[in-house]
């Protein structure tokens, strides 16, 4: 039964405190010791006895009487507490200050968390000393208990000169001193007299009635603060007696009549007109209007105060010690539901603070049912053990608990949200690329449009159950309204990136086919250049020969075919609800693109080598073969130089008409800058980005459309004229010496 105190006292007083730091409670506590110390070891002596969770059911009563009166004695018959008692022997003062024991005994009558307070060493009066200990354990005494019981001798009553009179004078002037701060208070006492070593010659009834005689005057006789002039001392007090027989000379009388005492204390109710029949209060002494209603979790901390208050002899100020307990306990009590709620709710804060600093996005599951019950808990609890006390204080420490509470879930709520937010447009933009690819591999028919719209429908779906379940109902903070646009507007962004991602796709696609279209039909046209006669379609009136109308060809070819191309891109942009602005950005991009590729096919028609070839073919066709397309077999008669001159200026006519991307009536370029158009005011930096420069159509390029349809230079159609006239002349003096070979044979 020993309890272990975790700090040893200082001054080594208290005689709770044993060796080696131990407190051991046998005697129950020593509050105030003969220092006029107040002993820290209270509070855990109330935690030892298990009376500090009792909220308000606890009862305290104090005894008050000369030194050596028994009162101890009688404490220890009435509730078995263990108060040393002076030895018979000795007759010598115990320690001065006030025990505090618990009720021991298992009456099943009494009260619950029975608390009693022995004051000691009260008669200084008589012994000329301390008068001053006197007045402030009144005080103490009637701030903290219900019941004051004071323990006179029967012969003793009706002397009021006696030291109980004075004693009584000093507790009724303390009261009113009390009640002056604290006017709004309706507790009240009962005073409880124990009248010893009664004869029984003089009934109980005339002592009462002495008693009561003399308390009244001395009521009177106090001179009374303002405001309190005209009160009554039953304004403040109730009154109930008991006599016992001699412990010594009548001890079985004494011991029954103990017994009988010992049922009184338990929680009564008054019946006032019972009570005036009777003449006195009979019930059980703990009148509700008599708790002071301090919890008792802050027992100690308030005694501590009060006595704090008295020791220095400062102004009792009960109201204003109850603010101060309410808010020292209601910060304790705060204290305590944190480490609760840290403990729920710390892990997830760290969970989250790493998911952060690592930058990925971590829903939490479980995180919303964390928060409430959390958050339930700890107001629940708070509410239990701090609404017992002050009302405004406690209603100001709620709000400030919730504020704590809610700017940490707050917290949580966002970057839950925030997580969701990022996780789920992730997951959009994967799910939807996956059923675009998915939809590529088994052919180009899936519907883009309608992907989007599923995934989103079920991206939001997503967010909402998420952000639903980690909603605490009835928080006005704690909904996602807000974060929820935003996230469809993050959705709709990305489809708009995704959308446009598949335009490019889409472009790509008809690029590659453009570019395909044009290999085969414009190699066509360079190919029938091989055929002197070639070329599609025989001149009509007032044409040019076909091979001259070339570009003319091209450029139709070129023009049809992009024209094509557009009605495909345009088609399959609507199906995935691409904007006009955006397939006008797509078109114009589209022709752009498709020019460079008819320029990359020309330039490799083009390239020296192709193009050699495909003037001497020109020129072998005009010369080798006559006009009906059958081949020359050289004859010494022939005209040999007059044909192949005539074959050589024809075939020399093509390299500045090929030199020269140009319409064969007009001699003009094409009209390449109409045809591309202007940049669409929807057309982004990104769009531009990958372009190449067109000569003639992007001013700021500093190249004319006719440098742009220039396709070979001067030089190089010198090159070529000198190349192909020095393979003409070979396949003249070949056929020159066949000629006169065929003569020879
Ligand atoms: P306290 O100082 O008032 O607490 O008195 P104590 O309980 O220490 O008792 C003082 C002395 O009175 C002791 O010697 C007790 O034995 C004695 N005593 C106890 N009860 C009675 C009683 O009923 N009548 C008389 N005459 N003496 C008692
Ligand atoms: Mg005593």
């Amino acid at each position: 039964r020993s309890y272990t105190a975790p700090d040893k006292m200082a001054n080594g007083h208290f005689a709770s405190t044993g060796q080696n730091g131990t407190a051991n409670f046998e005697h129950g506590v020593q509050v105030i010791d003969e220092d006029k110390e107040f002993n820290h070891d209270v509070s855990k002596y109330l935690d030892y006895t298990a009376v500090s969770r009792a909220g308000f059911n606890y009862h305290l009563i104090s005894v008050f009487g000369s030194q050596s009166t028994g009162k101890s004695t009688l404490l220890n018959a009435l509730f078995g507490t263990d108060f040393s008692v002076m030895a018979e022997s000795e007759r010598r003062q115990t320690t001065k200050g006030i025990w505090l024991s618990k009720n021991k005994t298992s009456l099943a009558e009494m009260a619950d968390n029975l608390l009693v307070m022995d004051v000691e060493g009260t008669d200084g009066r008589e012994r000329g000393e301390d008068q001053d200990f006197e007045r402030k354990s009144s005080l103490f005494a009637l701030a903290t208990s219900e019941v004051l019981m004071v323990n006179i001798w029967e012969h003793q009553v009706g002397l009021y000169q006696g030291a109980n009179m004075g004693l009584l004078k000093t507790v009724f002037e303390v009261n009113l001193q009390l009640f002056l701060k604290d006017r709004k208070s309706t507790s009240r006492s009962l005073l409880y007299f124990v009248i010893r070593d009664f004869l029984g010659t003089t009934p109980l009834q005339n002592l009462r009635n002495t008693l009561m005689q003399d308390m009244a005057r001395i009521w009177s006789s106090l001179s009374k603060p303002t405001g309190l002039e005209k009160s009554s001392i039953d304004d403040y007090f109730d009154f109930a007696f008991t006599a016992l027989p001699h412990k010594l000379y009548q001890p079985e009388q004494f011991k029954a009549e103990v017994a009988k005492m010992a049922t009184r204390f338990r929680e009564g109710h008054r019946d006032r007109r019972r009570d005036a029949l009777l003449g006195e209060f009979e019930g059980g002494v703990f009148l509700p209007e008599y708790h002071r209603r301090i919890p008792a979790d802050g027992f100690a901390h308030y005694a501590e105060g009060i006595w704090d208050q008295i020791v220095n002899n400062k102004d009792l100020d009960l109201p204003t010690q109850q603010e101060l307990l309410a808010q020292f306990r209601c910060d304790e009590i705060m204290r305590e539901v944190m480490v609760a709620f840290d403990e729920t709710i710390t892990p997830y804060e760290t969970q989250q603070g790493e998911a952060a600093k690592a930058g990925t996005a971590e829903v939490i599951v479980g995180l919303g049912a964390a928060m409430k019950s959390a958050r339930a808990e700890a107001v629940k609890n708070f509410e239990t053990e701090a609404s017992r006390y002050h009302k405004g204080v406690y209603q100001r420490k709620q709000t400030e608990l919730e504020g704590k509470i809610d700017s940490r879930l707050k917290a949580l709520f966002a970057g839950q949200l925030s997580a969701a937010h990022k996780d789920g447009v992730q997951q959009f933009s994967d799910a939807v690329s996956g059923a675009v690819k998915a939809g590529q591999k088994k052919g180009a028919s899936y519907d883009f449009a309608e992907i989007v719209k599923e995934q989103k429908k079920i991206a939001l779906g997503k967010f909402e159950s998420q952000a639903k379940e980690t909603v605490i109902e009835g928080l006005s903070w704690s909904n996602y309204k807000q974060e929820m646009t935003l996230y469809q507007k993050d959705l709709d962004k990305i489809s708009g990136q995704l959308r446009r991602d598949e335009m490019r796709r889409l472009a790509t696609r008809v690029e590659r086919w453009v570019r395909s279209k044009l290999s085969d039909s414009i190699g066509l046209e360079f190919n029938a250049l091989g055929s002197g006669r070639g070329g599609s379609g025989a001149p009509e009136d007032g044409e040019k020969p076909s091979e001259q109308r070339i570009w003319d060809r091209i450029w139709t070819l070129f023009t049809s075919t992009v024209q094509e191309a557009e009605k495909r891109f345009a088609d399959r942009a609507a199906s995935f609800d691409a904007s006009a602005e955006e397939v006008e950005v797509g078109i114009w991009r589209l022709r752009r693109k498709s020019w460079g590729v008819l320029r990359s096919k020309i330039d490799e028609e083009m390239m020296e080598g192709n193009l050699l070839l495909k003037l001497r073919e020109n020129f072998e066709d005009k010369f080798r073969y006559d006009d009906a397309g059958v081949p020359r077999i050289w004859r010494p008669t022939d005209d040999i130089e007059g044909i192949y001159t005539k074959a050589r200026e024809s075939t020399l006519t093509l390299i500045p008409l090929l030199a020269r991307f140009r319409h064969s009536q007009t001699g003009a370029p094409p009209p390449l800058d109409r045809w591309i158009g202007p940049t669409p005011a929807g057309a982004t930096p990104a769009d531009e980005e990958d372009l190449t420069p067109i000569g003639g159509v992007d001013e700021d390029e500093g190249k004319s459309l006719e440098e742009e349809t220039t396709i070979l230079n001067e030089a190089k159609r010198q090159d070529l004229t000198v190349r192909f006239k020095k393979a003409a002349d070979g396949v003249y003096v070949e056929a020159k010496r066949s000629a006169i070979g065929g003569m020879t044979q």
